[in-house]
């Protein structure tokens, strides 16, 4: 075990387990009892420190003290590549937004186009430790499209469950990095079901975040990079898209976490962002329970998760760091992936277009006032999900093949 992992939590009663004894809490069962899995940081402070950070690698795994499993010593040295991303200075965005300063950390640049790599390193990482041959996974799309990603690169075969429908861009990375890709002919939670059942029977790695405690570890190294890119010019809120719940659990994680070790004195409001039609955790951060929506959806297909399994950690993240969850329309979302490629450059997945999206009606609710400074994390990369892309930015100009079409064209404009 590294130094500073200490034991897992029940979120949901609060028992204590062994590291590596139990995927789940036995007294609450599958469902409810979800794991969190606790550090001390305390332990972790005597030797992360900015100081020491400067030196170490550009990567996840420059916060070994925090992590549940050590770096990969792979032939193929992309698992070291995964984190570190970019945060994009938007001024543009922010006056059009009507706040003080807006920054976007770009995740669409890491390897396979996501976020969800930083849970897929940690969780390959963690089953190329254990021997395992084979990793399983239910996804939306981005999360199976970097676990087939790592586990390519880590020589480990990759079996992917998707619901029907999920976008076209994600089923051809899947299948380009050799998952064995199952379309389920139903919904996510029987693609979840099918999923779990598969580890069960054939012995593979579960890659599940419901299920399997680390990922969120992986997914804190967001908060991580957060605190200690911004370590000096602080923002007031981090704004990112809720689907599952673990994302904005794990962001939540990393920013107490960087608190507690001392690298950084202050701490952020945490502004979850859910899609109207599918917001079951924006409703239990104030009825304490979830209720799972009968109808609606949304075409932001990374957040469409009607039955979310982390709501629990994601609620407990938010209430913890005084932040709040709001809802946008799918409207609101195609808005903010046209805004924030012209303004700051940036394509965007709507899904991750969610949070600037959540950023201008939050500021319209009143909960950001003008001068709040904010940074966005921008989830997933917008090449995804083409067709989700042009029903939001519209159609090129069809021209002759004429130079005198192009004048005309120019000088109407
Ligand atoms: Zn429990």
């Amino acid at each position: 075990m590294p130094p500073c992992m200490t034991h897992l939590q029940c979120v949901a009663c609060n028992a204590t387990y062994e590291a590596g004894t139990q995927n789940t809490c036995p007294i609450c069962g599958p469902h409810e009892g979800i794991l969190d899995v606790i550090f001390d940081t305390t332990r972790a402070a005597v030797t992360l420190s900015r100081d020491t950070l400067n030196a170490r690698e550009q990567s996840v795994w420059r916060y070994a003290e925090l992590l549940p499993c050590e770096a990969p010593n792979l032939p193929n040295n992309g698992l070291r590549t995964i984190g570190w991303t970019p945060i994009i200075e938007a001024p543009a965005l922010a006056a059009n937004l009507g706040i003080g300063r807006v920054r976007l950390k770009d995740d669409g640049r890491s390897a396979s186009g996501s976020f969800k790599d930083r849970a897929s390193v940690v969780g390959v990482a963690m089953a190329a430790a254990s021997g395992a041959t084979s990793i399983a996974c239910a996804s939306t799309g981005n999360a199976a499209t970097s676990m087939a990603h790592c586990a390519a690169v880590a020589g480990i075969q990759a079996n992917i469950f998707v619901a029907r429908g999920a976008p076209e861009g994600k089923l051809a990375q899947m299948l380009a990095y050799g998952a064995r890709v199952f379309e389920v002919d139903g919904t996510y939670d029987d693609a979840y079901k099918l999923s779990r059942q598969s580890c069960a029977e054939f012995g593979w790695y579960d890659r599940n975040c419901a299920v399997n405690p680390y990922l969120v570890e992986g997914k804190k190294t967001a908060g991580l990079e957060i605190a200690e890119q911004c370590a000096d010019n602080p923002p007031d809120w981090v704004a990112v898209s809720v689907g599952d719940g673990c994302t904005i659990a794990g962001i939540a994680k990393g920013l107490r976490q960087m608190r507690e070790c001392g690298v950084i004195d202050w701490s952020a409001r945490v502004l979850g962002v859910q899609a109207e039609g599918v917001a079951p955790i924006m409703k239990a951060l104030e009825t304490n329970r979830l209720d799972i929506p009968k109808v609606g959806t949304t075409y932001a297909d990374s957040i469409n998760v009607p039955v979310p399994r982390n709501w629990r950690k994601a609620v407990n993240g938010v209430r913890a760091s005084n932040g709040t969850i709001i809802a946008v329309s799918d409207d609101e979302i195609r808005n903010a992936v046209a805004t924030t490629g012209r303004l700051a450059g940036i394509f965007a997945e709507p899904a991750a277009a969610a949070a600037v999206a959540g950023i201008a009606k939050a500021r319209q609710d009143g909960v950001l006032d003008p001068n709040a400074n904010v940074v966005a994390m921008i989830t997933g990369n917008g090449l995804k999900d083409i067709r989700g892309a042009l029903s939001a930015i519209g159609k090129p100009t069809r021209v002759k093949a004429d130079f005198k079409h192009i004048v005309e064209i120019v000088n109407a404009d």
